[in-house]
């Protein structure tokens, strides 16, 4: 039985060169270290109660090859610790075999990671590293191998081909003398060359790291991405449905933090429902605080005051009149949506277009004075109030068929194909517009007060965390 007693992890190097590297790197460090602190202590015989497991709040690392594991309290209760040297993160395990599949689970949930492989300790000593390796696969069963090396440790006296070239006769030499080969080779063991460099059945990959060394045969696929937190925060538009949360599963692939706000008539069910959503989704983020505003209210108010094929425009505007407000008020730098081009009927171009005007009017028909309004910025130059915020829709270029696909993946279509009472659908009417014109709803809403609608839904907003 073989015991791992690490997990290497690696990152896409693309895009985090020069200042941003460090950054990037120690915010990967940061989420896995969180992540592993909170699931890994979450449900393990071994770990401390969850009472005992505090979060902790930022890794303290400060120089690139750190060569300490930093613990967090509990991480360090049950024998993990994460460092990053040379380019990769790892995790020091120990004797936690019995948590492998846990610790998979929760590592192809962080972004940022390309790849990561659970391996075994070796030495330097190329005689020690020939032995270990042919333990590592003796017992596996396979045709043909290489071995790959991976070489960080320039000062190290053999280069990484040296390397393969004594490992790989070493193992040839072991294979011919083992008892087994003739069970593998075709025409006598002897003539059958066992390398195959392209099409391998078996990898050995070595890794030379500072003083150490590692050796593993599989590399699992991470989530690929970014670090999320790497990339500021966006408040995402949750509505209950299918295509909301897919859309903020991919802001966080791109590091962005997401939080949440949530627009609900009378139903407490479909509050229920989104919390679990956004609770699912902080799979691949820590936590996250959700925004619920009531809307029943505004909706009568529409009902009463504008013609009903224009009403889920309205319901549209509005929302994201008031997501904008409080987007500006706790310095969210974009809104997310998740509306796909004709996916239904509020989602012709057309009507994108209108609706959007709520909060990023038509220069042709706004009022001159908004159009002076300032971009303010704080002291590191950073946008804030004042400025039009951006509405993202990752979504747009997706059939329904993707969406779903990726809704199942990651966890939170069965709860989105729960029957709730959505605020939208209960007010629909038959027949909304689907190529609204914007000097339409202009006049249409001239009978609605939107700005005393706005006001009053936001007076004692407040958040939840999950
Ligand atoms: P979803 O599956 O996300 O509900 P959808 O295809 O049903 O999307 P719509 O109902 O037209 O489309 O909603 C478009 C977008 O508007 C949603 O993806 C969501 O971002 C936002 N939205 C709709 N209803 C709400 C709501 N009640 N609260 C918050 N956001 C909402
Ligand atoms: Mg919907």
């Amino acid at each position: 039985m073989i015991h791992h007693t690490h997990i290497i992890c690696h990152y896409n190097e693309i895009g985090i060169k020069g200042g941003n590297r460090d950054y990037f790197e120690k915010m990967l460090v940061d989420n896995i270290k969180n992540k592993l602190d909170r699931d890994i202590s979450n449900g393990f015989e071994h770990a401390r109660p969850r009472t005992n497991s505090k979060i902790i709040k930022s890794s303290k690392i400060n120089s690139r090859n750190s060569l300490d594991y930093k613990h967090s309290k509990v991480t360090a209760n049950i024998g993990v610790g994460v460092k990053r040297i040379s380019g990769r993160i790892i995790i020091r395990l120990t004797n936690k075999e019995q948590m492998k599949s846990k610790f998979e689970l929760i590592l192809k949930n962080i972004f940022g990671i390309a790849n990561f492989s659970f391996a075994i300790e070796s030495k330097q000593d190329i005689k020690i590293l020939q032995e270990d390796c042919w333990n590592l696969i003796k017992n596996e069963k396979f045709k043909t191998f290489r071995v790959t090396t991976q070489r960080s440790e320039k000062n190290y006296p053999l280069t990484s081909q040296q390397v393969n070239e004594k490992v790989g006769d070493y193992i040839c030499k072991k294979l011919e003398k083992d008892v087994r080969p003739v069970k593998f080779a075709r025409s006598g063991a002897k003539q059958f060359n066992r390398v195959n460099l392209k099409n391998p059945d078996i990898n050995c990959f070595i890794e030379i790291v500072d003083k150490q060394a590692f050796i593993y045969l599989e590399k699992i696929d991470g989530p690929g991405g970014m670090p999320v937190g790497t990339s500021g925060k966006a408040l995402v538009l949750l509505s209950g449905g299918i295509d909301s949360p897919v859309a903020a599963y991919y802001m966080l692939k791109r590091g962005v933090r997401t939080d949440f706000i949530h627009f609900h008539s009378t139903s407490p069910a479909s509050v229920g429902k989104v919390k679990e959503l956004a609770k699912i989704i902080n799979k691949f983020q820590l936590n996250s605080k959700i925004f619920i505003i009531p809307f029943t209210e505004i909706q009568k108010e529409i009902m009463a005051q504008t013609p009903p094929k224009l009403r889920v425009i309205f319901y549209r505007r509005v929302m994201l009149k008031i997501a904008e407000a409080i987007a500006n008020k706790e310095k969210y730098l974009v809104l997310v949506t998740g509306e796909a081009v004709g996916q239904v009927a509020s989602q012709t171009l057309e009507n994108i277009a209108v609706i959007e005007d709520a909060v990023h009017p038509h220069t042709n028909l706004v009022n001159k004075s908004l159009l002076n309004k300032k971009t303010t910025t704080d002291k590191n130059n950073r946008i804030g109030v004042g400025v039009y915020i951006p509405v993202l829709r990752p979504l747009i270029g997706f059939d329904k068929e993707e969406i779903i696909n990726k809704a199942k993946e990651i966890g939170t279509y069965e709860t989105s194909i729960l029957p709730h009472e959505d605020c939208c659908t209960r007010f629909i009417p038959k027949h909304p517009e689907t190529r609204a014109k914007l000097t339409e709803v202009k006049e249409a809403e001239k009978n609605l007060n939107v700005e005393k609608l706005v006001k009053e839904a936001i007076k004692n907003y407040n958040s939840e965390k999950l």
